[in-house]
């Protein structure tokens, strides 16, 4: 594909964010390019969920049916349990009848993105250039006006009116401009893994707490994603003691499971998360705009992070496409960015469901995941704690975080005219 001269967008990564923000700008009719480096979605253990919120969001696209056709499972119900007692018991099944979708879709990630840019390449406004690495900002007078890329061993200019840094937690962009984030704090990293699920186990999503450790536990079919979870800083200490201890370990913790530990045979076969909670003060600075990981990293709690950074694309499309549309009527648009205060409208519609998500991220990981690790007894708060509270506690949660707070619809228009 050649090289890209300019655009009205220019987006840095081909995750959740960059490419459902590249989708709707080009629907729009607003030219887009989106930047990937790497050569393909494959990229195993990055998550799986699609939310409800998500699920209408692709219906409002018309892609719902498409995402369905992808052999997937539905998630309904989350459990969390010590050896004695519930602690958590949600049923999206009985949240309120007014919301179409009630269940987590649980659909490969690379399949989920996959259908966004075949979609988005109907439009002959957008752009995808894969195995193309952001390298920073161009900047001029204080202003960010496009990027520097590297694409089949040449460094390249990417004018643009407006850049936007999609590219994830560790995203290039954002260091480069010089934007960092303020940490809020985890007490554990993740290791994900996979073992093989029988027909006769219970299905859903399920979380199981023993002697100071904790595992959930994804029905996917014919095999389970497990991710357990480990005091922060503890890998290393953990791989020293060996496959065997470990394996011993998960076996203690899974009792149903403990024939099929031994599938675990090599630590390829673990992947390690380090989690990070984190979210940056400002969004943006002038022609320049973060969003999804990229502005906030999300803990694992929940598994929101596809979805919020889904809703961020969302609204910034619905913010922004009119007057990127428009500023594409101008000539001069390359010399001025977009106007800095109709950017920093999409950190003020995103700020409540950002922190709120993350409050209760972090009241999760106090009463629950900082005690398990501490080997204490985790507990809800002593208000909710007989039968009825912590139902609609758990249904609350649960609410908040498949669903989101302020969910996000499509807004923007379908301008362009697409291949069919
Ligand atoms: C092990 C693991 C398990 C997870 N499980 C879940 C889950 O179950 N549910 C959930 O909702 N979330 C989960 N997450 C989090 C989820 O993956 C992210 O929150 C979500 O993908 C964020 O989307 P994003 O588009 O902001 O960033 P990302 O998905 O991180 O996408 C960023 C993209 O930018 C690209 N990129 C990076 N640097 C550059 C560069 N310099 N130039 C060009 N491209 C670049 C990357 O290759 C990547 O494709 C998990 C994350 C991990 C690591």
């Amino acid at each position: 594909m050649p090289e890209a001269q300019t655009t009205t967008c220019a987006i840095s990564g081909g995750g959740p964010a960059g490419i459902m923000l590249g989708l709707l700008l080009a629907r729009a009719g607003v030219q887009v390019t989106v930047l990937e480096k790497h050569g393909d979605f494959l990229r195993d253990f990055r998550g799986d969920t699609v939310h409800p919120s998500t699920l209408q969001l692709m219906d409002e696209l018309g892609l719902v049916e498409k995402l369905e056709s992808i052999p997937h499972q539905n998630l309904t119900t989350v459990r969390i349990s010590t050896r004695t007692r519930p602690l958590i018991d949600a049923d999206f099944s009985r949240f309120p009848a007014r919301l179409k979708y009630r269940h987590i879709a649980m659909i490969p990630q690379w399949d989920f993105l996959n259908l966004l840019a075949a979609d988005a390449r109907r439009y002959p406004t957008f752009r995808l250039l894969m195995r193309a690495e952001t390298l920073g900002p161009i900047e001029c007078d204080g202003a960010v006006r496009g990027l520097r890329y590297r694409h089949a061993g040449a460094d390249h200019d990417l004018p643009a009116v407006l850049t936007v840094a999609a590219d994830g937690r560790h995203s290039d962009l954002r260091r480069a401009a010089r934007m960092a984030p303020a940490e809020l704090g985890a007490p554990m990293d993740v290791l994900w893994l996979r073992i093989s699920r029988r027909p006769d186990d219970r299905g859903g999503l399920a979380g199981y707490i023993g002697q100071g450790e904790m595992a959930a536990m994804i029905d996917r079919g014919d095999y389970w994603q497990l991710a357990f979870l480990i005091p922060k800083g503890s890998y290393e200490q953990l791989r020293a003691q060996g496959l065997d201890s470990f394996r011993r370990r998960l076996a203690g913790l899974l009792p149903f499971a403990a024939d099929r530990v031994q599938e675990i045979d090599d630590w390829k076969k673990v992947a390690f998360l380090e989690v990070g909670l984190n979210r940056l003060k400002r969004w943006d600075r002038p022609g320049l705009l973060a969003i999804g990981d990229a502005a906030h990293t999300m803990s694992p709690i929940g598994g929101v992070g596809i979805n919020l950074a889904v809703q961020d694309a969302v609204a910034t499309a619905n913010l922004l496409a009119e007057p990127l549309y428009r500023a594409q009527g101008d000539p001069a648009r390359f010399d001025r960015t977009l106007n800095p205060e109709l950017v920093r409208r999409v950190q003020r519609r995103r700020n409540i469901p950002t922190v709120g998500t993350q409050l209760v991220q972090r009241l999760i990981q106090r009463r629950i995941i900082d005690r398990v690790l501490d080997n204490a007894e985790p507990g809800l708060p002593p208000i909710v704690n007989n039968l009825g509270g912590r139902r609609l506690l758990s249904q609350a949660m649960a609410l908040v975080m498949v669903y989101g707070i302020r969910p996000e619809h499509v807004h923007t228009p379908e301008r362009t005219q697409a291949h069919r």
